[in-house]
């Protein structure tokens, strides 16, 4: 599975990072600061909570 971010589109309300600060962490000024990732084994219920909490729905979760 894998996680990609539109960065330009982050509005930096940090609730991806409000629910896993390791997999979605942030830059300095509070934006997200990853673009695209694989998911470690084990945290994919994370990164789909995380997916499902950015309200600007910038992050796509890639099933495979
Ligand atoms: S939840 Fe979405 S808009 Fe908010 S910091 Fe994360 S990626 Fe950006």
């Amino acid at each position: 599975m894998k996680i990609r971010i539109d960065k330009s589109a982050c509005v930096g309300n940090a609730r991806c990072w409000a629910i896993s600060d390791e997999l979605f962490p942030l830059d300095e000024d509070g934006y997200i600061d990853i673009e695209e990732f694989e998911v470690p084994a084990g945290k994919e219920d994370l990164a789909r909570r995380g997916a499902r909490a950015c309200p600007e729905r910038v992050i796509t979760v890639i099933e495979n």
